[in-house]
Formats: C-alpha cells, structure tokens, sequence
C-alpha cells in the first residue's frame, strides 16, 4: 500500500467554515496516523477512517491549533461508543496528558490510560511504526515543537509542523517526495533570524528548493495571506512543483 496523505485542515489559528486548524491523516505501511489534531479535524477524519482504527497519533506541538481536538477524541474513545481496540499510541511533546487532563478537572492522567499511551517526542525520536519510520527533529516555534519525516518503502514525507527557518528543517525535508510545509506570515517584523517562529511564503519555497525536494505543499495559511497568493509565492521560488493545500484532499507520495 502506497503512502497517502489526507489533508483534513489547514487552517490558523482557528478553524473557519468547512476549514478545520491543522490535521492529516498518514497511510501506509498498514499504519494509519492522525498528524496533528487541530479543531475540526476529529470530525473531517471521520470521512476518511474509523478513529477506532488509527494505529497513532503523532503530534507536532501543543498549540491549541495543532492539539485541541485530542479532547474531541477522547470524549469519542472514552465516552462515545467508539473505543479502540487498545490505546492508542499518541507520540506528543511531554507534558501533553497532564494538559489534556486538565480539561476534565482532573490531577492525574492515569484515567486516559485506556485510550491513549502517551509517548514523549524529542529532538531525533525515531520510530518504525508498523512499516512506516517516523523521525521527529525539533525546530523553532518558540515552544517544544517537531517537524517529522515518515518514510514507507522509499517513499518520503516531510512535515514542517510550525516552525521558523531553522537547519533542522532543511535537513528533515531533504531529498523528501512531498514537503508539507506551513507559510504562516506574510513578513518577518523585525527580530532576530533566531526568534523567527513561523515561515513566509519565500521561506517555504526556499527551505524545499535548498532540500532538493520534489513537490511542495502549501498549508497553515494565516489570516494575514490568501492560500493561493501563499502557493504562488512559495512557488516562485521553490523551483519544482508547488501545491496548495486544500481540505478533503489527498495525495499519493
Ligand atoms: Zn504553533
């Protein structure tokens, strides 16, 4: 089975109508992995798979916009009628059950247990998850946060998750088959290069031709851009074929 990408929403930082925060879902190598739980996307992931199925959870950083719908999903485990048949791994910053805890009012975590196992991300975490290798590297958002790269067969994904322009970046999206990578902003104001958090369209477009990648995805288009101005910004730099991405859609690697 080939590796796929579903895109399940691209949208910051809140979800608009029909346009759910960051989200996609991973398939291949028999695993399928829900990347990034944005607002909205529990419900967009429903067309695409049974939640009871998904082998991962894989999150980049625990900005409401990538996060909260790991609430949705375990009200849907938990309480919906809907359990997996053992809990599912959720590879997250730490510190991710201890929040999400805190949504229900409670101190301790242990009562997540039975749908969620939490497993702590850092800087060159490396998984073979069923036939998929999943490597985080961490990148500059201001906060714990990780680009990754999953690999099936010889196929590549890369995944900015948030981040500035960093070297970890460019290294994670090298030689990759898609980059899915974010064009927040519109334009750095001021600051140091080291306090830059989020990419502009021409840093998108720069990190996937520096990477030798060989398509560009465009997503997590902030309100400051169009996502079609973003593409065509990104495109005009990056070299090699440069896409937006567009809820519902999804892309064979
Ligand atoms: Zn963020």
């Amino acid at each position: 089975m080939p590796l796929t990408l579903t895109v399940l929403g691209t949208s910051s930082p809140h979800p608009a109508p029909g346009r759910p925060c960051s989200g996609y879902l991973l398939s291949g190598g028999g695993a399928e992995v829900w990347v990034d739980a944005g607002p909205g996307t529990f419900a967009a992931l429903q067309r695409h798979t049974d939640p009871a199925r998904l082998t991962a959870i894989w999150i980049s950083h625990l900005h409401a916009d990538h996060s909260a719908d790991l609430l949705s999903a375990a009200y849907a485990f938990a309480f919906g009628g809907m359990p997996p048949p053992a809990p599912i791994p959720v590879y997250a910053p730490q510190d991710c059950a201890r929040r999400l805890a805190g949504f229900f009012g409670r101190a301790d975590v242990e009562f997540l247990e039975g749908v969620f196992d939490f497993r702590d991300l850092y800087d060159g975490h490396d998984v073979r998850h069923w036939n998929l290798r999943l490597t985080a590297r961490a990148v500059a958002h201001g906060t714990e946060a990780y680009g990754l790269r999953a690999e099936c067969q010889g196929s590549v994904l890369a995944y900015s998750g948030d981040s500035g322009p960093c070297p970890a970046l460019t290294a994670l999206a090298s030689r990759a088959d898609l980059f899915l990578c974010e064009a927040d902003i519109d334009a750095h104001h001021g600051g140091e290069p080291s306090q830059q958090v989020h990419l502009t369209p021409e840093d998108a477009g720069r990190i996937a031709r520096d990477a030798r990648v060989r398509e560009l995805l465009v997503t997590h288009v902030g309100p400051t851009l169009t996502r079609e101005a973003a593409t065509a910004r990104a495109a005009a730099v990056s070299g090699r074929p440069t896409y937006m991405a567009a809820e519902g859609g999804t892309v064979t690697i």
